[in-house]
């Protein structure tokens, strides 16, 4: 492993991250709703930033990214194209489907997962995923700009991702979403089990991101719509019904399906 990630807490409940390479001291900013954290953490490291990336264009990802352009200039701007317009400030660089962005010595891998925006992306470095607001810790984010069907795709897109996978998240939901997922699945004990520790930690005052792509295949419904004993649990006999029947259980609304 050669990038170190520091992971910063910003506004409500949002995750910002760091991504270090030690070696050529290029460093990234994944999603900064605000400045002020990003900042201290790149004083603290003596470090400057190179890459401020995007994983969509909402305003709590992105709304530091005009003063952080004031303190790094040569930072590169990046986000997919189909986001680019909705964003306040201009992208120096436009995504298009399936790219990779060099972060020497290693490179980082673009994942174009439309629904919660037309534009949204994961990005992947090494065994880190990160997922914005499409893939939670425990739970799924809001079909905004896309239908059922798409977040289905892009869920059995990142099944096949390695277990050894972490999933670093847009958001700590965790608690809430696993209640969601116990109310869903109440026969499963990866979740009630997941769902105890979770509030301890949380009380502690320690984030439960990231998480495994193994622990969440375990316990987060939205990676389990082919599981019968969830399936019997929501009455539904096939995937994209099971993810409809999850979103309205989370979200108290009905998705478009297609
Ligand atoms: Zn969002
Ligand atoms: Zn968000």
């Amino acid at each position: 492993m050669s990038t170190k990630i520091i992971q910063l807490k910003t506004l409500q409940d949002n995750y910002a991250y760091l991504l270090v390479n030690d070696s050529t001291r290029q460093t990234a900013v994944i999603d900064p709703g605000n400045a002020k954290p990003v900042l201290k953490a790149l004083a603290t490291e003596n470090l400057s930033l190179t890459h401020i990336l995007l994983t969509h264009h909402h305003y709590d990802h992105s709304g530091g990214v005009g003063e952080l352009k004031k303190y790094c200039p040569e930072a590169e701007v990046i986000i997919h194209k189909d986001d680019a317009a909705r964003l306040a400030v201009t992208a120096d660089r436009r995504l298009q489907k399936g790219e990779t962005i060099d972060f020497s010595p290693t490179s980082i891998q673009v994942l174009h997962l439309p629904c919660h925006t037309r534009g949204h992306v994961a990005f992947l470095v090494e065994n880190s995923l990160f997922t914005g607001d499409t893939l939670f810790t425990a739970g799924c984010g809001k079909f905004f700009e896309g239908t059922a069907t798409e977040m289905h795709n892009n869920l059995k897109r990142l099944k096949t991702l390695p277990a050894n996978t972490n999933i670093y998240c847009g958001h700590e939901y965790t608690v809430e979403n696993l209640e969601h997922a116990h109310q869903a699945d109440p026969a499963n004990p990866t979740i009630s089990k997941r769902l105890q520790k979770a509030r301890l930690t949380q009380a502690d005052g320690n984030p439960l991101v990231p998480a495994t792509l193994a622990l969440e295949l375990a316990s987060n419904p939205f990676l389990r719509l082919d599981d019968i004993t969830l399936q019997q649990q929501l009455k539904t006999s096939n995937e994209l019904d099971t993810l409809i029947a999850l979103y309205r259980i989370y979200y108290r609304e009905t998705p478009q399906p297609s």
